[in-house]
């Protein structure tokens, strides 16, 4: 993989150059949250930010989305509009990243689907490297740190960015911002090695997730899902955050009197109550207990049977985001036995 670095200073004119590879789109900062938006003015871009409302998922599978208009006569047309739109997004941080590697495995594994797959080929991926809050897990999902997944990738290392060339996209980024680009010395990398082992140091949360999958199949008939099932609301704020969760709905909206109609998909929660609800009126999994079950057993056992690792990637948004304070860690840790702990 090619390094280079970059001057600090010069990071506002390298942003304004690539804009003729797509439309860029960076975190910045709304009512004390952070949001990855189009950019206008480089001076409104945030990126020491800790985490994003709503992960760069929101791109490549947004909440809403039309997946074609069928008509009387006109079969299927599919809606492709969005789909080839060129993006940018500046300033990922390695835990989404490696949260669009997981989504990979569902979407273009056994069953691809084409609209993720041409928004990946069209969005690129500019990471940035952070500083972990107390709500940052990352490290212990060893999702702390990437090596695949984006085109660019910025680490801090004081006056420049020492950068890593991750694609020929990103290549030709760097040859087009010409001479900005340096070689890095010996002293950069000195530098970066010693903040990685400094952002190391910082995490203040460590959770242990090599024996995660037995804790689990041992605790299936614990009590803690019942006291959770009593606490849950299920709201679905915490899939909705989520970078690696992934579930649908698939609408059709008639038009009245005609056969014409539009098919939609939309974000949906294993949390809500209908998520389980089949035609007939059964019900899989009819009480909340069963449904914050569900998503912790998906994510940490039964994603890891089907592709080899947890789809957590310890980003702390369920974390924050939960209005009655479940939180993961919390949870993990009462499973385990460790004492003293309140969720
Ligand atoms: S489960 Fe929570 S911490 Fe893990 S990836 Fe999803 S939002 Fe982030
Ligand atoms: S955010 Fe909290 S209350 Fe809402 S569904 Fe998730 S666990 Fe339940």
């Amino acid at each position: 993989m090619k390094i280079l670095k970059l001057p600090k200073g010069k990071l506002d004119f390298f942003a304004s150059v690539i804009q003729q590879f797509g439309e860029v789109h960076a975190p910045v900062e709304r009512d004390g949250n952070y949001v990855f938006q189009p950019i206008n003015r480089w001076s409104e871009v945030c990126l020491d930010y800790n985490r994003t409302v709503l992960p760069p998922k929101k791109y490549f599978l947004p909440p809403d989305e039309t997946l074609f208009r069928y008509q009387s006569g006109e079969g299927y047309i599919p809606s492709i509009e969005e789909l080839e739109k060129r993006i940018i997004l500046f300033g990922v941080h390695a835990c989404d990243i490696y949260a669009l590697n997981i989504l990979d495995d569902v979407f273009a594994g056994k069953y691809p689907d084409p609209y993720y797959q041409t928004r990946r080929k069209n969005i690129s991926i500019i990471g940035i490297d952070c500083v972990p809050d107390e709500h940052c897990f990352c490290r212990s999902m060893r999702a702390d740190f990437v090596d695949s997944g984006f085109d660019l990738f910025f680490h801090d290392i004081g006056d420049y960015y020492l950068t890593f060339v991750g694609t020929a996209l990103g290549d030709d980024m760097v040859l087009e911002t010409g001479p900005l680009f340096e070689e890095v010395t010996e002293a950069d990398i000195e530098e970066y090695k010693r903040r990685s082992n400094s952002k190391r140091d910082s995490f203040r949360l460590d959770v242990e997730i090599r024996d995660l999958p037995e804790i689990f199949e041992i605790e299936y008939q614990s009590e803690i899902w019942d006291e959770l099932g009593e606490k849950c609301l299920s709201c679905g704020s915490c899939s909705m955050v989520c970078p690696t969760c992934y579930c649908y709905d698939v609408v059709d909206d008639v038009e009245l009197g005609s056969t014409n109609g539009t098919r939609r998909r939309t974000w949906d929660s294993c949390l809500f109550a209908t998520h389980a609800l089949v035609a007939g009126g059964e019900n899989f999994r009819e009480t909340r207990s069963s449904r914050i079950k569900f998503r912790f057993y998906h994510k940490q056992r039964g994603f890891v049977a089907e592709y080899g690792r947890p789809s957590c990637v310890g980003c702390g948004r369920c974390i924050t985001a939960c209005p009655v304070n479940i939180d993961i860690i919390e949870v993990i840790d009462r499973l385990r036995g460790v004492e003293n702990v309140k969720c």
